[in-house]
């Protein structure tokens, strides 16, 4: 365990590095966290780094998500233009492969909008 002394002396080296001292505590000892000029959150009581994990997942499966719209607008617009093609060819060789790429869009599409509720 530190003393109250070494957690003292360890933030004043961490702010003399350039590190700035947060609002924010640490959940396991209540020092006052500070971030370093790389932007890494340390806490300087139980000398670690300190990731907070749930912000960070919410941010992934945010970007994750608007990845997935993104995809899925794309995958409209594509099977829109397929349906297209598809009234203006009489070709059956034609129809049979533009059929084919419709229904693996589709397939695709399903799955991204299963994942997405
Ligand atoms: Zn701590």
């Amino acid at each position: 365990m530190k003393t109250r002394d070494d957690v003292a002396k360890k933030g004043a080296e961490l702010l003399r590095a350039g590190a700035t001292m947060l609002q924010t505590h640490c959940p396991d000892c209540k020092t006052p966290l500070f971030q370093l000029s790389s932007g890494e959150v340390v806490c300087p009581g139980c000398d670690r780094k300190v990731v907070f994990v749930k912000s960070d997942e919410d941010e992934k499966e945010l970007l994750e998500l608007m990845k997935v719209s993104e995809l899925e607008e794309d995958l409209v617009k594509k099977i829109d233009q397929i349906k297209e093609k598809m009234s203006k060819t009489d070709d059956p060789a034609e129809l049979d492969k533009m059929a084919k790429s419709l229904s693996s869009l589709l397939d695709l599409l399903g799955k991204l909008r299963h994942k997405k509720s």
